[in-house]
């Protein structure tokens, strides 16, 4: 079924095809996006999200088509209003623009935005008690993993990897450290105390991550932001993923090694239930605003 799609200001739907073949994000990747989650038809961490996108257009000169935070979100709420399920995500792409094939890029290109809202099937209760196995895998991204961009061939590849072993997240490995998962952030707990890598060119800052660090902490509970060893990861007592499709997920094995108890821990849970808590009122607060506005 097609979807609410938005491009350069207008609304279609996604059974329009409306991206041109010299487009640069087709041809060279030249585009960043976002992922954000909505619930009852209200956004959740949209400013974060949004923030995370303008940096990204930043770093890699990519000109941002919304004037502002209240811009895109008045982009979002059309969207949403627009659509006929409550909830779901919304993918939002920009790239650099059309142009004739060329390696060089001109500075004045009118970026290509779009955002389309589709539904989603969040895991459920049973699902996040569960949790899933992964894998690792060598790390073959570029080297500037924190700009969301659409080059996502290694990630893909990555994750099949993981599915054709019977797990459906890939952690990825670099130089011996442990980095993040290909569509999520990587967690691990060890003594009570919440590891992580630390924010730096190596991994997405996860709007999931930064919030689930901050529950943490408020929550009294230790976290130590640095790359692990890969060695380290089999002597760890628990470990999860984040993202914004999963919230907190519990990873019960790697390589077909049991975590810990082989089962979700302790801190896990209680991490995963703090964030549930955190997202619905994000979107109570979102859609307090939205009224103001
Ligand atoms: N790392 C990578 C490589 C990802 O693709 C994602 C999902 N967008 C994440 C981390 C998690 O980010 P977020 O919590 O913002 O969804």
């Amino acid at each position: 079924m097609a979807d609410v799609l938005w491009i350069n200001g207008r609304f279609t739907t996604t059974d329009e095809p409306v991206i041109r073949v010299e487009d640069r994000g087709f041809q060279f990747g030249d585009a960043v996006y976002e992922v954000f989650k909505f619930l009852g038809r209200g956004p959740i961490f949209l400013s974060e999200h949004y923030r995370r996108m303008e940096r990204g257009l930043a770093e890699i000169e990519i000109a941002n088509p919304w004037s502002g935070l209240d811009d895109f979100a008045a982009m979002a709420a059309a969207l949403l209003e627009r659509t006929s399920f409550d909830d779901g995500i919304v993918y939002v792409q920009v790239s650099r623009g059309v142009a004739e094939r060329s390696h060089f890029y001109a500075e004045d290109l009118v970026p290509t935005a779009i955002a389309y809202s589709r539904r989603f099937r969040f895991p459920d209760a049973a699902s996040k008690e569960v949790g899933i196995r992964v894998i690792t895998t060598p790390d073959l991204r570029w080297k500037r993993c924190d700009v969301k961009s659409v080059n996502l061939v290694a990630n893909a590849l990555a994750k099949k990897k993981a599915q054709r072993a019977g797990a459906v997240e890939a952690v990825l490995i670099d130089d011996g450290m442990v980095r993040e998962g290909a569509s999520s952030n990587f967690f691990v707990v060890r003594r009570g105390v919440v590891i992580t890598h630390l924010l730096d060119p190596h991994i997405l800052p996860g709007v999931v991550r930064d919030r689930t660090i901050s529950l943490a902490l408020e929550a009294k509970i230790g976290v130590d932001e640095r790359p692990l060893r890969e060695a380290e990861l089999f002597d760890v007592d628990e470990a999860f993923i984040t993202s914004t499709t999963n919230g907190v997920m519990p990873v019960t094995a790697i390589d077909g090694r049991p975590v810990g108890s082989g089962q979700r821990g302790p801190v896990t849970a209680e991490l995963q239930r703090l964030f549930d808590l955190c997202e619905v009122r994000s979107q109570k607060a979102e859609g307090r605003s939205e009224r103001r506005a």
